[in-house]
């Protein structure tokens, strides 16, 4: 097998061949036909993800076909289409896991971080955190990979920001450009908030579907009842705050963000919310699939070859990809 494999934070990925890696109990080896590339993974090169274990594969929105079975799988056979997606496996022990929580896991395993992802032409992964992605329904791979981690999270985020018809969406990248269309279908009006001056990302918005696009400096047309930040600025925090009515929510979608400024206490007064989002359930993951399907979710994205990853992650880097960057192995 081929891999694009981080050595040490800051540092480009490195080209491996490998020998292919043989499924243990429990586990699935898939030829990787699409793996999306997510803000996290800049995280993970940054060195801002202590969970991480090096060297590691990074790449947790994988599609692909099962290539092999290891021992103790039932639920899948070899040519099925799977996802596999952040959340790679939990201890099922702990009290989260136990009450429904297992986003919160006190030992999880992270698809791309803790073990390796689908930045490769093949990956291992614990069957019981897979996803069925039909070829029937996605007949193009690198079209549904963002919707492993990208979609995932932001369907999380969406269903913690609570049901109000008007929504605020900050950093308009692979997360809100499928969210925007959930939030469309369920009847709610979305405003997207870009990097002042990005016009390709607001005329990208607008053609999604948003009622409003401007940059993240300006004030929305109206009062919000919740927002969702998917960029990773802790100044967004405050900006946000006082973009919703009383009583609405602000949800931080990223797993790392700047620091926060400090405020005054009057944008949190009136019972506004402010949370974040970590990491997804296996019910999550089904749940936003059917709710993608429903709305009849279109990606946007760049396909990038396997082995230009460290291109792709730079162009994430510097704002210069509209929708999401997915890499696709040699076939
Ligand atoms: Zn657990
Ligand atoms: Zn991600």
């Amino acid at each position: 097998m081929f891999a694009m494999v981080l050595r040490s934070p800051m540092t480009p990925l490195v080209t491996e061949q490998r020998p292919d890696p043989r499924p243990g109990p429990g586990e699935l080896r898939i030829r990787v036909e699409a793996c999306g590339v997510c803000r996290t993974d800049l995280h993970l090169l940054d060195g801002e993800l202590p969970q991480a274990r090096l060297p590691v594969v990074p790449g947790h929105e994988v599609v692909g076909t099962v290539d092999a079975l290891g021992a103790e799988v039932s639920a899948w056979r070899v040519g099925d289409r799977v996802g596999v997606p952040w959340l790679g496996g939990t201890c099922g022990a702990c009290d989260y896991c136990l009450h429904g929580r297992e986003n919160l896991c006190d030992a999880p395993e992270f698809t791309g971080c803790t073990r390796d992802g689908g930045y490769a032409t093949h990956v291992l992964a614990n069957a019981a955190f897979c996803l069925a992605l039909p070829r029937r329904d996605y007949p193009d791979a690198a079209l549904a990979a963002p919707l492993l981690c990208a979609g995932l999270i932001g369907g999380r985020a969406l269903r913690l920001a609570g049901k109000g018809a008007t929504l605020g969406l900050y950093g308009f990248g692979a997360a809100a450009h499928i969210l925007v269309q959930v939030a469309l279908a369920e009847g709610r009006r979305v405003h997207a908030f870009t990097r002042p001056g990005d016009v390709e990302a607001q005329v990208l918005a607008r053609s999604l579907g948003a009622a409003w696009a401007g940059g993240s400096d300006e004030a929305p047309p109206e009062p919000l009842d919740a927002a969702i930040i998917f960029a990773p600025v802790g100044a967004l925090v405050p900006t946000a705050l006082a973009a919703v009515r009383k009583g609405g929510s602000v949800v931080c979608g990223g797993i790392h963000m700047s620091d926060l400024p400090s405020f005054p206490y009057r944008l949190l007064w009136e019972e506004r919310r402010l949370l974040s989002v970590a990491n997804l359930t296996r019910a999550d993951g089904h749940a936003f699939l059917a709710a993608a399907a429903r709305a009849g979710v279109q990606t946007r994205v760049r396909r990038y070859p396997l082995a230009e990853a460290n291109r792709a992650l730079l162009d994430l880097r510097e704002g210069r990809v509209q929708g999401a960057a997915v890499l696709v192995p040699p076939a």
